[in-house]
């Protein structure tokens, strides 16, 4: 048989495997909603007055091994040298069973943020061992779960001490000199919205310190000095100012920790515990304190509370403290953090334990004194007395020259100023590599004996500053040693927890959509993982390729001019994006301009950002059917016309539905001279029908661990990148190694770059047709679940058409009244069932908002609806009396395992209770504790690893 007459096939078999209903299923689905084509259904979901504003002018999608291929070529034009610049980042071995079993793991990297703590005890424990490893290392005895990086903890530091002072007449804070200088462009972005001064200077000459109300301070400094400020923090408190401490957790395994010299709060990175340097991120940032200022910490903390059953049970502690809860009056505006880096570390301390550490900490020292020693040898005056792993090296008139010698070596050190030269060493350094450093300044002289040198070489740490006390006692630090033993605790604990590689989790508002397989692998190719975010231009080649590309393809999918991709969540986003808006009104002379108007629905990130950046948020109605309510916001608008800077509205609406009135709504924030902030979180509903960017939008971010693909890693890492309008263009961040030096929001230029490669993955490998094609199944499968459940349950919010956008909320309200079930108790009870619940109480509460996405087949909805159907029918027979209004399978869910032996106490069957459905027989999810008790936990906070006793006590 001749093959000639088969057309060679070339089809894209990515946007298929993405999507999960087959054609005959979305036939049926689209004929069950009365529709004879998507064109049709979405013809009568998306207003006609945006209709078509997306462009989504892109290259159609490539297959899975093409685009790994072309992004292989981008890989392969970065340069990995060897990197001594240090500076905050430090290359670091990761373990390959964390590797392998916890960074390339989809039991790890698919799981949600743990707001239901019964199915998220495994990444729990990981985050409370994390903050376990922090507190520990920093002497502090509350530390958060994750802040995004060095810079913003450290933001979130100063904004910490302005509100705890007791100092209230100063505005002014105090910064090193001494940090990193991407910290201190950080803190002055964040500074000056707030009206504070940020005061660099010597710690050493600091003149009045009631001058302050806070102070910043490195530890070990950032040219490599370790300096004893026990005198200096205690002059600070005694003028009521506060004193923070960016430090590294490697040193402080053989340093005096802050929090024994007096430091309110420690903050710094975890980088270097087993994290890829990722050209500057994702990695987690670190904070701790008092537990006296427990209550004001940024970010999310993890706590030890009880079950149902009496049980020790984990779960997010004081959440009152919270941008979901505290709005506008919220400590931070943080939501996505950076828990799979957190677990990470936590798991990179787990495995080497507190010698292990130690005698990585040592080995460096000792390498870089061996170094120091050789270069004095050499003739090189080291500046340093005291050091870690970092030495500044006064190379005068000769610094340019040692410089190109080393890069001509492919090593690359840090270029302190025209004079000085700086270096750091760290886990992966060799005694080879100590030589080839030593050969870039023999200048023809023999070079040292490492050996004899290594022999004779003395600690160049402050014997007045060695650590005293322990270091990670817990047992949970001491046990799992051995790969076997660790890869057994990495197993345990992904079994433990529910997440998207084991079913469904239709969170609204959150896309939680295939993270595919090719758009992970990039992310850990050295090519991308091994580069120093402030490694020379020349070097990142392939990395400028890719973020290029990625934003051309952004402007595309949103229908901006231009894109940022610094900002490291939603929430930095924002905070960007308000800035922008505010530097135009300030280049205009509307100094005035600071009134935010936020709709009532809004997610509790946008009127904390507001508040961040000195704006006045004031709160808009919305109207019976969930829209925005048009005459109330024209009022408002016109009332504050001269002061009016933004309104910052989610779109589709946190309702679900594309309203209506949008265009009409940006028409008059424009009237009366404020800018349009269209929160884009909802873009899955948007890409390739509307563009933002083209009915009305000045701004917006984008959320590329949500609409793109990139894997909530349990709550983050995150990318939030902000597109805008040319002429917010000039306003957008800046960083010093960018051609524009000002307006920092991240420590590193791109922000979490490494984690970019899969949002490009998934738009070269979908194209625009896919792009639109992914939109318009994400809103026939909301529809679709709709339709399904409205007759069990009121859809509360639809369109016109009775249609909804690509998340639907039902109302479990009126079924409070009638059986006394709460939205909790029908959460709880999906968990019996296999899943993991949709969002609670958000926007609205006593209800559920539910969005499938496009990567769930009709077989995957189907057994969600069919379970939500089974729960009602439970509720139907709370409500006839059939159940106990008190004692049925709702109340009590969800159950584990345990509770099946012994006495069975309950008024329905075992078999009701954790086989409600036959199928549940094959691959049933246990979850390993009872239901949370939430206000024990608040009011008996442990938020460090128990000791075993305290364990068999509870
Ligand atoms: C998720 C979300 C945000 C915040 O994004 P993070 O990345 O979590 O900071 C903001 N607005 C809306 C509507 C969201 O759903």
């Amino acid at each position: 048989m001749s093959l000639a007459q088969f057309p060679l096939d070339t089809r894209n078999e990515f946007i298929a495997r993405h999507i999960g209903p087959r054609d005959a299923d979305i036939r049926a689905m689209l004929e069950m909603l009365g529709f004879d084509s998507l064109t049709a259904m979405i013809a009568r979901v998306v207003p006609a007055s945006i209709k078509g504003t997306s462009v989504l002018d892109l290259p159609a999608g490539q297959g899975e091994a093409e685009a790994l291929a072309a992004i292989k070529a981008i890989a392969g034009k970065n340069l990995l040298f060897k990197s001594h610049i240090g500076q905050g980042y430090y290359p670091c071995h990761t373990p390959s069973p964390i590797l392998r079993n916890l960074l390339e793991n989809p039991a790890w990297y698919t799981a949600y943020t743990p707001y239901q703590p019964e199915i998220s005890q495994g990444r729990l424990e990981a985050l409370l061992n994390f903050q376990t490893l922090v507190s520990d290392l920093s002497g502090l005895p509350v530390a958060n779960a994750s802040l995004l990086d060095e810079g913003t903890a450290a933001a979130e530091a100063m904004t910490f001490c302005k509100r705890l002072s007791k100092n209230k007449a100063s505005n002014a804070f105090f910064a090193s000199r001494h940090c990193h200088p991407q910290t201190l462009d950080v803190l002055r972005t964040r500074a000056e919205p707030l009206g504070i001064e940020v005061v660099i200077g010597d710690e050493r000459e600091i003149g009045d310190a009631s001058a302050y109300f806070g102070a910043l301070l490195q530890y070990p400094a950032a040219d490599g000095d370790i300096f004893d400020y026990r005198a200096l923090v205690e002059r600070f408190h005694a003028a009521n100012a506060l004193v923070a401490v960016a430090a590294d957790l490697l040193a402080l395994t053989l340093l005096t920790p802050p929090g024994e010299f007096g430091a309110d709060v420690a903050l710094g990175s975890a980088q270097r515990f087993g994290v890829p340097l990722g050209f500057g991120g994702p990695h987690a940032a670190y904070f701790a304190t008092r537990d006296s200022f427990k209550r004001d910490m940024p970010g999310r903390l993890v706590g030890v509370s009880i079950d149902r059953h009496g049980q020790p049970a984990l779960r997010l502690a004081m959440q009152t403290r919270e941008q979901h809860i505290r709005r506008e009056k919220a400590t931070s505006n943080i939501c996505t953090a950076q828990v799979l880096l957190a677990n990470i570390a936590s798991m990179y301390a787990v495995y080497h334990g507190p010698q292990g550490l130690t005698r990585i900490a040592r080995r460096v020292h000792q390498l870089t004194a061996v170094l120091a020693d050789g270069l004095a040898q050499l003739g090189v005056s080291v500046e340093q007395q005291h050091f870690f792993d970092t030495l500044t090296l006064a190379t005068g008139e000769q610094t340019a020259e040692l410089h190109g010698k080393a890069r001509a070596q492919r090593i690359n050190l840090r270029e302190v100023d025209a004079n000085r030269l700086g270096l750091s060493l760290d886990e992966t350094t060799t005694q080879a590599d100590v030589e080839a450093l030593w050969a870039i300044f023999a200048n023809g002289q023999a070079l040292p004996d490492f050996a004899a040198l290594a022999a004779s070489v003395a600690s160049r740490l402050p014997a007045a500053l060695l650590r005293q006390s322990a270091i990670l006692s817990h047992p949970v630090f001491n046990r799992y040693h051995s790969e076997t033993e660790l890869m057994r605790y990495l197993r345990k604990l992904a079994d433990k927890d529910l997440a998207l590689d084991r079913s469904m989790i239709p969170l609204g508002s959150c896309t939680m959509k295939l993270n595919a397989a090719s758009e992970m692998i990039p992310v850990t190719w050295a090519e991308f993982g091994a580069l120093h975010p402030f490694a020379p231009a020349e070097q990142s080649a392939g990395y400028q390729e890719l973020t290029t590309e990625l934003e051309a393809m952004l402007c595309q999918a949103t229908g901006y001019d231009a894109v940022s991709l610094q900002p490291n969540a939603g929430s930095q986003g924002e905070y960007a994006g308000l800035l922008a808006i505010r530097a135009y009104h300030q280049s205009r002379g509307d100094d005035q301009r600071d009134i935010c108007l936020i709709p009532q629905s809004a997610h509790g990130t946008n009127p904390a950002t507001a508040s961040m950046v000195g704006m006045r948020v004031v709160v808009t109605a919305c109207d019976a059917r969930g829209n925005v309510d048009i005459a109330d916001l024209k009022a408002k608008a016109e009332e504050h016309k001269d002061r009016l800077a933004a309104i910052m509205i989610t779109y589709p609406s946190t309702h679900g539905v594309f309203e209506e009135g949008i265009r009409e709504i940006c028409e008059i924030i424009h009237a009366n001279g404020g800018q349009v902030y269209i929160d884009g979180a909802n873009m899955n509903a948007m890409v390739g029908l509307c563009a933002p960017g083209q009915f009305g939008g000045d701004v917006s971010h984008l959320n590329l661990h949500k609409t793109f693909c990139i894997p909530h890693g349990g709550g983050g890492p995150g990318v939030g990148p902000i597109g805008v309008k040319a002429h917010l263009a000039p306003f957008l961040p800046g960083h010093a190694q960018m051609a524009r030096k000002q307006g920092a929001v991240s420590a590193a230029p791109f922000g979490s770059a490494s984690i970019l490669p899969i949002t490009w993955m998934y738009i070269r490998m979908m194209g625009g047709d896919g792009l639109r094609r992914a939109t318009q199944l994400a809103i026939l499968n909301a529809n679709y679940i709709a339709r399904r459940l409205e007759e069990h349950y009121p859809v509360l919010y639809s369109g016109a058409d009775g249609l909804v956008a690509h998340e639907c909320i039902l109302d479990l309200r009126p079924l409070k009244e009638t059986s006394g079930i709460s939205v909790d108790d029908v959460a709880k009870r999906l968990i019996d069932y296999g899943f993991h619940a949709p969002t609670m109480s958000f926007p609205v509460p006593g209800t559920l908002m539910i969005e499938p996405t496009e990567s769930e087949s009709k077989e995957e909805l189907d057994r969600f609806c069919d379970a939500m159907i089974r729960i009602r029918e439970e509720i139907r027979a709370v409500e006839s009396g059939e159940l106990d209004r008190d004692d049925n399978p709702l109340k009590n869910a969800p159950h584990t395992a345990q509770e099946l032996v012994g006495e069975w106490p309950h008024r329905y069957s075992r078999e009701l209770a954790v086989y409600p459905t036959a199928s549940l027989v094959d691959g049933k999810y246990w979850p390993p504790v009872g239901r949370v008790d939430n206000v024990y936990g608040d009011r008996n906070l442990v938020c460090a690893c128990p000791s075993i006793e305290a364990y068999q006590d509870a």
